[in-house]
């Protein structure tokens, strides 16, 4: 299970900073980070370390297991993202 980023993402990129293994995007310097209204995180990268949770001002990223019932879909935005 990875963690997911959900529709309260307002595009800091504080979680970007502290992932360890680099898996959450778009980047500042990626072209679609203007597109999308929101972070995804990659299923595949993410080592469920959890460290993205605390720096997160809006309560945006849940571990997948911990998704409220209204976020769920929010599994599938994000790996959808890197399909
Ligand atoms: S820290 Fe939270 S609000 Fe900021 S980019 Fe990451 S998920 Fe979005
Ligand atoms: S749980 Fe860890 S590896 Fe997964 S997105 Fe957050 S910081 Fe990155």
């Amino acid at each position: 299970m990875a963690y997911v980023i959900t529709d309260n993402c307002t595009k800091d990129h504080l979680c970007v900073d502290v992932c360890p293994t680099d898996c959450i995007h778009p980047k500042t310097d990626e072209p679609k980070v203007e597109e999308v209204k929101q972070l995804f995180v990659d299923p595949v990268g993410c080592i469920d370390c959890g460290a993205c949770v605390p720096v997160c001002p809006s309560e945006a990223i849940f571990a997948a297991e911990d998704l409220p019932e209204e976020k769920k879909a929010f599994l599938d935005t994000n790996a959808a993202y890197y399909n």
